[in-house]
This record gives structure tokens, C-alpha cells and sequence, in this order.
């Protein structure tokens, strides 16, 4: 499978009752064969000779026998909807999958990725509950490894419980009939006790405790909520675990534009998830509705997570979005993250603070001219403390005139740091005197956060993440 090969297209199929041919007589077609029957299909193998067991399953009327060499005509029966090349010879293989794909019958070749139509995942079966991986073909010792992780991560407790989730199916329907509040219930029975009693082996118990949850639950009415949740810089490794938590129960997320494409990639499937705001760089966006679509989706028993880059009480209004929703009664939550500033810095080596450069550090705004009129330039131009600058690659020429008039050395280093802990990070260092000049040349973009002081030319010594050369 070449690199730019689309995904494949995950499916269960339901097998009960139709007919697969499996094409070969040896280990490999036996444990096909095996699985097939597991599944509920009737399955036909054709082969010149067969092993032992095959005839134990044939007399068990278990399977059909078909004697003799592949002919392409044994696929014209339109009855048989999937196959399955087991043989060890690659011409029968291929013979077997130029006939199916020629009746448009799905086939798989085993371990030829060329050949095979359909792939079969590793699988971790958990009672009703099955985890299928593939990985294409590309990195099967991968994939292996992953089921792996996943077989000492799930014990056989899913399974019971999906049993009973199943066993009780209907009752749980028909108490919530609303799709919000059915996940509600299930993310408090998961965090409840019954995964903890079926561990234990007692499915009574667990059943029971099901059982006073579902008439727990049906008397509360759904109150929405909001949560306001740091996505951090970037890198999604850099989000909480709390943020992680509420990003996989959200029923609707309202995303600024700075958030990056990994970190809503982790985000529940089918949460709504809606783009607000403007890109970094952009002047104060109106918020009024931003704040009407919080208070709708809460009043509506939503939970609502609110993601925003870094952290969203630096430079992200959630100040003012928490304090438009205590005016409504709206129930919130504030989950921090990871700021640029702080982000940036670790992932270009520049130390905020040092004993020998610098004791303090601003984190500064310079998004609009108001902003930028209302600075203490006279503090901002001290030595020995490190500034950190949100939003000012367009003013960037108005900082180093103010920074030089006030005082600050034009030796004094700085540091762009561009997409801070993301892929393509890129750090431009220089000195304040032609700070605009090399920002300029550079053709730095957004989202960048301009770092000055003492520190930043440590950058030189400590850079780790990326490329060094990119320090230009
Ligand atoms: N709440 C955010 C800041 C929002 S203001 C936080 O705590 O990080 C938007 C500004 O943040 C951008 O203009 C840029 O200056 C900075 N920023 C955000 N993410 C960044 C990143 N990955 N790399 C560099 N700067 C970033």
C-alpha cells in the first residue's frame, strides 16, 4: 500500500446464515474456517486435499467439502458472498482473487496486501464487545503490538459488562429515551460500581447496581453545563488528563481557531464541533455570540466544553465568558492549560526565569492599539526580566521603538517562536535593534509569541525540539 492510500473503510459483518468459501486445505484455511464458523456463517472449503480435522467438521455437517482444484467456476454460484485465499501457492491465490473481483465478491488473500479486498484486523474480543485493528497492511507487527496493549487494558469485565448493557437493553431505552441523557447514564454507570462488582465476578450485584442507577438517574432532569478547557499550544501530549476526559463526554464543542487539528482529533466522534472566533492576530472579536451559543446548548442539558488555546484565562476571555454565565445561572467548570508563553519557551530552550538573566517575567498583550496605548512602557523596558509577548507580530516595529525609547538595550536578545510545540515550529532569534527588520525577513505568521530578555539567548544553548538550523 503506497503512502498517500486512503483508509481503509472499518466494518462488523454479520455472517450468520451466508456462505464464504475458503479456498485451501492447511492451517492457515483451518483457522479461517474456524472463525468463520464462530461467526454463523456456512462455510464451503475447496481444496485437493485436506487436513485431518476438516473431516471432522464436515461430518459434523459444520462445513461443505468442495474437492479438487480452484476453478473459477466454483465462484459462480451467486450464493457466496465473501472469500477467503488460504492456500500456500500465490498463482492459486491470485487466480482465486482475479475470479472474485471479477463477480464482485469481496476477497481476502491471506498475507498478500496486494491481492486482498478486505482486510481481517487483529482482534480483542471481550464478549459482545470486539476492538478491530488494522493497520493496513503497513506495520502488522504494529498493529499486533497494539492489540497487545489493549488485551492487558480491557479485562474480561467489558465483556460481562456489554453482556448486561445488552440483557437490559430495552429497560435502558425506554427509561431514556433522549440520546443525551442514555450517555449520561452510561458515563455514571462506567464510573460506578458495576465494572468493579463484575471484576469480582459478581454479575448479580452488577446487574443490581445497573438496575438502581437507571431509576436514579430517571428522576434527575439534565442540567447542561460549561466547561472551559485549556487545549494547550499545540502538541497534544501537552493537554490534562482532565481535559482529555471532558473532550471524549462533550456533547458539543465550541473550538477557537488556534486550537490544532490532534488535539480535537481526540475529541468524542460524535460531539458537535463548532469553529468560533477568529485566528490569532485578529483584533477583539465580538463574543456576544459565542455567549449565546454556550447559554443555548446548556440550557438545552448539554455539556458544553469551551476549548481554547493555552490557557483560557490568559489573553482568552474566559474571564468574561465565566462571568456572562454566572449572570444566567449556567453551571461551569475551568480546566487550565498550557499557555504559549510557557510552552513556547520550554520547546525552543529558553528558561523563563534564570538566576543570572532574569528574576521576572510579563506576559503582555499587543493585539490592538488600545492595548498597545495603555502599556507601561517604562516597566516593560526594564532589564533582567523576560517579556512575553501574545498577539504582537503586527506591532511588532511599535515594541522595539517603544522598548529602545524607554530604555532597553538594543543588544538586548529575543527570541519568535511560530507554532510553539507544533510540527513546524520555527524560532528566529536576533536583537532588539532589528527586531522588526529580521521578524519582517523572516515572514513570521501566526500564531507567534515574541520572547525578549536576557534569557532568550539560551535558546542557542538549550534548543532541543526541531531542527537547530532553524534558529535563524
Ligand atoms: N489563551 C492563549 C492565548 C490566546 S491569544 C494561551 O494561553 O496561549 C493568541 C496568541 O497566543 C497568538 O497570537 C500567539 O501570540 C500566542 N500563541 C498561541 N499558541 C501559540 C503557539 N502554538 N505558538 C506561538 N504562539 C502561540
Amino acid at each position: 500500500m503506497s503512502e498517500a492510500a486512503p483508509p481503509l473503510f472499518p466494518v462488523f459483518l454479520d455472517l450468520r446464515g451466508k456462505i464464504v468459501l475458503v479456498v485451501g486445505g492447511g492451517a492457515v484455511a483451518k483457522r479461517k474456517v474456524a472463525s468463520l464458523i464462530e461467526a454463523g456463517a456456512e462455510v464451503w472449503v475447496g481444496a485437493p486435499e485436506f487436513d485431518e480435522s476438516f473431516e471432522e467438521l464436515a461430518l459434523a455437517r459444520r462445513i461443505r467439502i468442495i474437492e479438487g482444484s480452484f476453478e473459477p467456476a466454483w465462484l459462480d454460484d451467486k450464493a457466496i458472498w465473501l472469500v477467503i485465499a488460504a492456500t500456500d501457492l500465490r498463482d492459486v491465490n491470485e487466480q482465486v482473487a482475479h475470479a472474485a473481483t471479477a463477480r464482485r465478491i469481496w476477497v481476502n488473500v491471506v498475507d498478500d496486501i496486494e491481492l486482498t479486498a478486505f482486510h481481517m484486523p487483529a482482534r480483542v474480543e471481550r464478549g459482545p464487545l470486539q476492538i478491530a485493528i488494522s493497520s493496513g497492511g503497513a506495520a502488522p507487527m504494529l498493529a499486533r503490538h497494539v492489540r497487545e496493549t489493549l488485551e492487558t487494558q480491557f479485562d474480561d469485565a467489558y465483556g460481562a459488562l456489554a453482556q448486561l448493557f445488552q440483557a437490559l437493553r430495552s429497560q435502558i431505552r425506554g427509561a431514556f429515551p433522549d440520546l443525551t441523557r442514555r450517555r449520561a447514564f452510561f458515563d455514571a454507570c462506567l464510573q460506578g460500581e458495576a465494572l468493579h462488582l463484575l471484576r469480582s465476578g459478581d454479575a448479580p450485584a452488577a446487574r443490581a447496581a445497573i438496575l438502581a442507577l437507571v431509576s436514579a438517574q430517571q428522576t434527575l432532569t439534565p442540567v447542561g453545563r460549561v466547561a472551559l478547557v485549556g487545549a494547550g499550544p499545540g502538541d497534544a501530549g501537552l493537554l490534562t488528563l482532565r481535559a482529555l476526559r471532558l473532550l471524549n463526554l462533550a456533547d458539543v464543542i465550541l473550538s477557537d481557531q488556534l486550537v490544532s487539528k490532534e488535539v480535537l482529533a481526540l475529541a468524542r466522534r460524535d460531539a458537535d464541533v463548532i469553529f468560533v472566533g477568529k485566528k490569532g492576530g485578529a483584533h477583539c472579536t465580538p463574543q456576544e455570540e459565542i455567549h449565546q451559543q454556550m447559554l443555548a446548548h446548556a440550557r438545552a442539558g448539554k455539556l458544553v466544553v469551551r476549548l481554547k488555546g493555552g490557557d483560557p484565562f490568559v489573553f482568552g476571555r474566559g474571564g468574561e465568558e465565566l462571568q456572562f454565565l454566572k449572570a444566567h445561572g449556567v453551571a461551569f467548570e475551568v480546566v487550565p492549560g498550557i499557555t504559549a508563553a510557557i510552552a513556547c519557551a520550554a520547546y525552543s530552550g529558553i528558561p523563563l526565569t534564570h538566576r543570572d538573566y532574569a528574576q521576572s517575567v510579563r506576559f503582555v498583550t499587543a493585539h490592538c492599539k488600545l492595548s498597545l496605548d495603555t502599556l507601561d512602557w517604562h516597566a516593560l523596558a526594564q532589564e533582567r526580566q523576560t517579556l512575553a509577548v501574545y498577539m504582537g507580530v503586527s506591532s511588532i516595529a511599535i515594541f522595539q521603538a517603544q522598548l529602545l525609547a524607554h530604555g532597553r538595550d538594543a543588544s538586548t536578545p529575543f527570541a519568535i517562536v511560530e507554532n510553539g510545540s507544533r510540527k513546524n515550529q520555527r524560532v528566529i532569534t536576533g536583537r532588539l535593534g532589528s527586531l522588526a527588520e529580521v521578524s519582517a525577513r523572516a515572514q513570521v505568521q501566526s500564531p507567534s509569541l515574541l520572547l525578549l530578555g536576557e534569557v532568550t539567548q539560551l535558546a542557542h544553548e538549550l534548543n532541543w525540539f526541531g531542527l537547530a538550523e532553524q534558529l535563524l
